[in-house]
């Protein structure tokens, strides 16, 4: 589900207390103006944008649309905001205008970097990724001056893609919050678009049954599979498990470790079982408690109804 908010500031104003800490948040920001510039950057501030400098990833992060199992919305929701426009500038104007900024947010686990690199690989646009909690620790009571850099590095590698994992803790920080929407909005100046297509926001949910039949075909496909398993089944026993802890049961299913007198060529044949799953599943549990689930429903029907 979309919904359509004019700024990240309401978001925050939701999220307090001790709430906060449940949640798992993404921003995920873009320059439309991108003519190929990737120049050199000479803003303010030389030193801190050469440690940002490192937190750019290599557009060519080999993901793409199919490496993500479900999340169909989402999916159409970044095509939209993101890959169209950089395609087909002309045709994205006016009336319709693209979001500047999606916010993804729901449990980990469930798949937001995994969308975000595979808009990166789309696009081929710089991929700038921060991670707050590790920049704020070394950039502590910095934080400000850091987004501004953030987004004057992004301006002087148009096109790119502002990545922030954990922007809960950023806005934490005072002063970031706005600093944080003075460049949203910035951005949005810089090419006349108005208020009201700022940010959008969209809840990544834990996979439902047929997400989870994608994903674990997704995890097996170079694996040789025994012919009594069956993904169905696996799909079925393991509702309430995030993406992330289904390619932990995955991983651990076709990982087998009696290879030691084989040869090479049957080591790669030995085919995953069903009970190499039943197995797994013993050991790996659900890392989100339903709970945790509960609240980000409850929130998340007071959020829709603003
Ligand atoms: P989040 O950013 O929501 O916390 P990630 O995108 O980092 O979660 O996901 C962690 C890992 O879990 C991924 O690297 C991938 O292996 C797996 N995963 C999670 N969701 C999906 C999904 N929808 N499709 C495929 N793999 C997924």
């Amino acid at each position: 589900m979309v919904y359509n908010t004019p700024s990240l500031s309401c978001i925050q104003e939701k999220v307090s207390g001790k709430d906060k800490a449940e949640f798992n948040y993404c921003v995920f920001l873009y320059n439309v103006e991108g003519v190929k510039s990737k120049g050199e950057y000479n803003g303010p501030d030389p030193q801190l944008a050469a440690t940002l400098e490192k937190e750019i990833l290599d557009a060519n992060l080999g993901l793409g649309w199919d490496d993500v199992a479900g999340l169909h919305e989402a999916k159409k929701l970044l095509q939209e905001a993101v890959v169209l426009p950089l395609w087909m500038p002309k045709y994205f104007q006016g009336i319709r205008r693209p979001w500047r900024g999606v916010l993804m947010f729901g449990p980990p686990g469930t798949g937001k970097t995994l969308l975000a690199k595979a808009v990166a690989t789309e696009c081929g646009t710089t991929f700038l990724s921060v991670t707050c909690s590790s920049l704020c620790a070394k950039w502590d009571g910095e934080s400000e001056r850091l987004v501004r850099c953030l987004f004057d590095l992004a301006r002087a590698r148009a096109p790119s893609t502002i990545f922030i994992d954990e922007i809960d803790s950023l806005c934490n920080a005072r002063g970031v919050k706005s600093e944080l929407l003075v460049q949203i909005n910035g951005l949005n100046n810089s090419t006349n678009n108005t208020a009201g297509k700022s940010v959008t926001r969209i809840y990544i949910p834990l996979p439902d049954f047929k997400s989870r039949k994608e994903l674990i075909k997704i995890n097996l496909k170079s694996i040789t599979l025994a012919p009594d398993l069956d993904i169905d089944q696996l799909a079925q026993r393991t509702e309430g498990y995030s993406g992330d802890d289904l390619t932990n049961i995955c991983r651990d299913a076709s990982l087998n470790d009696e290879i030691k007198n084989m040869s090479e060529a049957e080591i790669l044949e030995i085919p995953v079982t069903m009970d190499d799953f039943v197995e797994a599943l013993k050991k790996i549990q659900p890392t989100v408690s339903a709970g945790d689930i509960e609240r980000h429903q409850k929130w998340f029907s007071e959020f829709g109804s603003t």
